[in-house]
């Protein structure tokens, strides 16, 4: 563990869990929410969940799996140059996307759709109810029973509505607080890893081209030092070369810039972090290039036709699942059918959110398609 700044989370200073429990011997609270994390199951059917390609598109694709464990590699190097506590970024970045539905964004967008009259719904917010709720593992309590920071850091938005109800973890959105610094790295820490991975996974799948990412500047930038360095360098090296050039940079940039900021505004607690506007950030110069190269990713890959062909599919899929078992609850596996009748069409939501992509396609087949399955 590295020595904490006087701004960091800490078992000191932290605000504990819901339920009180023995303190772990041998690791740290946020070790043992890590750990919890990871013995989930919502952890591993992160490998059969898209990140941006569908599972069964190719197997060298990023899925939330491998997207997760790269956000908190980049998470934790950050932590550790700044004095934050890398167990606590560790937790937050690897249980950041386990609300997500299957067929990513698609999916989730169609989710909310269909849950309109039910509430909607809120990957983030999902997320937490995973950890809070669904999870079902130990005997004393429901969900992963985490630390209140590591809570904080997994609902990065919320609707205010829903934060009413949230207790202590959704006070921040109605006081606009800032959460701890730890959370608000996780965030960065996402940003660099999909900004980086897609454009290597778009390479790779020939949606979009080296010509057309040479207009970008971040990315021309590195590239052209990799070409004088390494001018026969085969060009899938060539990519990997460039990409780690970019997240080398965009990682220091995050790191000098945040060191500058916490201390021009005199952050000398996690009290005062709470109160300071948000610390955590880039320099202008980056800021810029980063936005450009989003929307290059926004116009040229989520919008390609054939990312946008299989979204339309997961849409299809999800809202099809939902028609069905909310018209007739009694296609629901029997477990669900109990909560429907308590929760009513959050049971549905939980059901389907919790589906794997190919989980998805099977029950899309068992309900719809009269073959032997
Ligand atoms: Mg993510």
């Amino acid at each position: 563990m590295n020595e904490l700044a006087v701004y960091a989370v800490s078992c000191e200073n932290s605000r504990g869990r819901e339920l009180d429990e023995e303190l772990p011997s041998g690791r740290s609270e946020f070790q043992r929410d890590r750990d919890r994390i990871i013995h989930s199951a919502a952890f591993r059917r992160l490998e059969y969940k898209t990140q941006v390609f569908v599972n069964h598109e190719g197997d060298l694709f990023r899925t939330r799996l491998t997207h997760s464990l790269e956000v908190a590699q980049i998470g934790r190097s950050i932590a550790r140059n700044l004095g934050l506590n890398e167990d606590l970024v560790e937790a937050i970045t690897l249980a950041h996307d386990l609300g997500h539905t299957p067929f990513g964004h698609a999916g989730q967008d169609a989710l909310n759709e269909c849950m309109r009259e039910y509430g909607g719904f809120e990957h983030n917010l999902q997320s937490l109810r995973v950890v809070d709720v669904l999870e079902e593992r130990y005997a004393a309590f429901d969900g992963l029973n985490l630390c209140y920071e590591t809570r904080e850091g997994i609902l990065k938005h919320v609707s205010r509505k829903n934060a009413q109800k949230l207790g202590a973890v959704g006070e921040r959105f109605l006081q606009r607080r800032r959460p701890s610094l730890e959370a608000q790295l996780a965030n960065f820490a996402d940003e660099i890893a999909y900004n980086n991975h897609d454009v290597d996974d778009g390479l790779r799948s020939g949606l979009i081209t080296l010509g057309q990412l040479e207009g970008v500047a971040i990315f021309s930038h590195h590239l052209e030092q990799v070409k004088e360095k390494h001018p026969a360098l085969p060009e899938r090296r060539m990519v990997y070369e460039t990409l780690r050039g970019m997240i080398n940079t965009l990682v220091t940039d995050l790191i000098q810039q945040s060191t500058c900021n916490i201390k021009e505004a005199k952050v000398d607690s996690l009290a005062t972090v709470h109160m300071a506007p948000p610390l955590i950030g880039f320099s202008q110069q980056i800021k810029k290039q980063q936005q450009e190269l989003k929307k290059f990713l926004l116009d040229n890959l989520y919008r390609h036709f054939r990312v946008v062909r299989m979204s339309s599919k997961a849409h299809h899929t999800i809202e099809k699942l939902f028609t069905a078992f909310s018209s007739e609850t009694k296609l629901l596996p029997t477990q669900y059918q109990k909560k429907f009748d308590q929760e009513g069409h959050q049971a549905i939501a939980d059901y389907i959110a919790g589906m794997t992509d190919r989980y998805a396609i099977k029950e899309y087949q068992r309900l719809f398609a009269i073959v032997e399955n």
